[in-house]
């Protein structure tokens, strides 16, 4: 790897003199995802700062937790009081409850982020800066056999090299042993063997490419031995059975976790090649790259066959039974579902239960396939005993978040897909159901639909709902990133030029009846098989107040809507046994929707000899309806409010005297 520092760069960060540089070359470490990964890693700086009573105090700039390095900004660094922490370290014994209590005790700013839980390790360092990541190359190595002597061999005796023990105080203590009167001054770093790397210096900059070069020495060993770049590749033909599987795959997932979680296939050539090696069931339940990840993970590995359902039971048993093995009578055992799984031939599969956490997941899956390849080119992936696994899984800084509870988001874990999602109503349901935590394939013919939502929450895809073909790869497209389809707003749409019925035109007839009924209806055909394996499926149809009160001129458009309102109906009906709901609602004079140009207000509000303001409240409630209080009615639709309502019809319309 090579040094990323550029002084141009650096000298705009050291503008602020406490933190700049510390900010900087933090940001660099964070970028190389080699090094750390989702808010892996940390690092700190010494320096000072003026209390209240004008006295300067020894302070240690630390990461704060919550933080990711590559983003991290001033106030991601938690101010933490040194001679506290050295105090700390001091101590025989601490729970890391304890020292968590102690950490934000000692902050210098109640406000400030709870300290990474290395900060008195952090503080032991005597130099002003401290790097600590977690670099792929030297943990495969130090997960090899004879990886420590290896290790040792590769980096001489100005670096230490400290066999594994639990992150938190054990470690800090651990250092604090192994470097009682050593030379701070000839030591270039310290490995810790199934964990990472920790640079230092007094100079931001050496601090920084120490940790370049000695990580590029583990990296040159890989490549000296033939193992670097060695992992495999392939690729394989999705079939239309595959998607099926996974939406059953999430579903299976979901009732074991008692909550909806979202499933992803990666398809890359390296998550194939390696779900085609003959041995990967076997590397890919060893253990992880490094502890710490099995709390986003797991500590291996499911292996799934072709139907994947046995594949998920069976690694919630052996989960359980590991569990009673290695759990004390304090233990709460977590949830036994996977989080990665090897779909044999197929690729790999992540599971979260929402998209931030399936992304970590993802990341995280992608560096461990590649370093187990190269653990196993090194003579056989090894991991740490299955008890450091389990203490780390269950460590009790982790069982404590479980008894803290998070609230979930109503919609999180959950798929929605939105069509006509570029603009209007059905850009005002993505951004609704994203609010309320879902997961969102939006759908537009418009090729800006991919960039609209640059959010890991929404999957934007160009997709003519006229089309067959298009919907069937949107679906696919759609299930093989989130697992499935549980909610169908089925809105896009076209409001064509008014036209008489004695002089229709052939052509805006068919087309408004092909977009505005018939796209629905295949596009509901194609979502049923998913809707019917989905988490409390329901479809909403945006119908029009032109179903109730027809306007002359506007034949296309209300034969067409009143069809689709015919369509949700029957729909209701054949869909009610799957516990599939159906709901129609009816907007009138949503305004701030393409159909509606400035000039078309106008006239219209001319036609009826008001002012545009008039025309707009022109309903019993005297009020504007915005597409966002559209969509406010089609998530209450999908949601548990209407949990017991299938085929109804609702306007959103602030009240319209024909139809009332
Ligand atoms: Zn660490």
């Amino acid at each position: 790897m090579l040094s990323l520092w550029n002084e141009e760069d650096a000298a705009q960060f050291a503008r602020d003199p406490q933190l700049g540089l510390r900010i900087y070359s933090s940001q660099l470490l964070g970028r190389d995802t080699d090094l750390v990964l989702h808010g892996g890693g940390n690092t700190s700086v010494k320096g000072r700062l003026r209390n209240v009573f004008g006295k300067d105090e020894e302070v240690l700039f630390v990461k704060g937790s919550g933080w990711d390095l590559q983003t991290i900004a001033a106030p991601g660094f938690a101010p933490v009081r040194l001679d506290y922490l050295r105090a700390l370290a001091a101590l025989p014994e601490l729970s890391d409850t304890d020292m968590m209590r102690e950490l934000r005790l000692a902050l210098l700013d109640p406000a400030a982020p709870t300290p990474s839980v290395e900060a008195i390790l952090h503080a032991l360092v005597p130099t002003r800066y401290v790097d600590h990541t977690h670099a792929d190359a030297v943990v495969a190595i130090s997960n090899s056999p004879g990886g420590e002597q290896a290790l040792r061999a590769l980096y001489g005796k100005d670096v230490l090299v400290l066999p594994y023990v639990m992150p938190g105080f054990i470690l800090a203590r651990q250092v604090h042993e192994a470097t009682r009167g050593v030379d701070w001054s000839r030591l270039q770093g310290i490995v810790l063997l199934h964990h990472g790397i920790i640079t230092f210096d007094d100079d931001c900059r050496a601090s920084y490419e120490r940790m370049v070069a000695l990580v590029s020495k583990a990296e040159d060993y890989l490549c000296d031995r033939g193992v670097w770049g060695s992992a495999a590749a392939g690729t394989v033909t999705a079939q239309t059975q595959d998607y099926q599987r996974l939406a059953s795959l999430r579903l299976a997932a979901s009732q074991l976790f008692g909550a909806p979680m979202l499933v992803r296939w990666d398809r890359s050539p390296a998550a194939v090649g390696f779900a085609g090696l003959a041995n990967a069931a076997s590397i890919a339940t060893r253990g992880p790259l490094t502890p710490d990840h099995s709390i986003h993970t797991k500590p291996h590995s499911a292996v799934l066959d072709a139907d994947p359902l046995p594949g998920l039971q069976q690694f919630a048993d052996d989960y359980r039974a590991r569990f009673s093995r290695h759990a004390q009578p304090h233990h709460t055992c977590l949830d036994p579902v996977a989080r990665t799984a090897v779909w044999r031939e197929r690729g790999m599969v992540y599971l979260a239960q929402d998209t931030r956490r399936l992304q970590v997941v993802a990341d995280i899956s992608q560096h461990t396939v590649r370093a187990m390849q190269w653990g196993e080119a090194l003579g056989g992936w090894t991991a740490l005993p299955a008890q450091d696994l389990f203490d780390l899984e269950y460590w009790e800084l982790e069982q404590a978040k479980l008894k803290r509870g998070a609230a979930r988001a109503e919609f999180e874990g959950r798929v929605v897909l939105v069509t006509g999602a570029a603009s209007g109503i059905g850009r005002a349901c993505v951004d609704a159901f994203v609010a309320k935590g879902a997961a969102v394939v939006a759908l537009d013919i418009v090729p800006g639909i991919t960039q609209q939502w640059r959010s890991a929450q929404v999957l934007g895809l160009v997709c003519d709902v006229t089309r067959g073909e298009d919907i069937q790869k949107a679906l696919e497209a759609a299930v093989g990133h989130f697992g499935g389809i549980d909610i169908l707003v089925s809105n896009a749409g076209s409001f064509p030029a008014s036209c008489p019925l004695g002089s229709m035109d052939d052509k805006v007839w068919e087309d408004s009846l092909a977009l505005n009924l018939s796209a629905h209806m295949r596009l509901l055909r194609a979502c049923v098989p998913f809707l019917s394996l989905g988490l409390q499926p329901g479809v909403v149809f945006i119908g029009s107040k032109n179903v109730p009160a027809p306007g002359p001129g506007a034949g296309a458009y209300s034969v067409a809507k009143a069809g689709l309102a015919q369509l949700a109906r029957v729909a209701a009906l054949e869909l009610g046994g799957k516990g599939i709901r159906v709901n129609t609602l009816h907007p009138n004079a949503v305004f701030d929707t393409g159909i509606w140009s400035e000039d078309v207000l106008a006239a219209r509000a001319r036609s009826y000899q008001m002012s545009v303001e008039d025309y707009k409240r022109n309903n019993v409630l005297g009020c504007t309806v915005q597409s966002s209080d559209v969509a406010r009615l089609a998530v209450l639709m999908a949601g548990e409010g209407f949990s017991r309502t299938t085929g109804a019809q609702v306007p959103v319309d602030g009240g319209n005297e024909r139809v009332i």
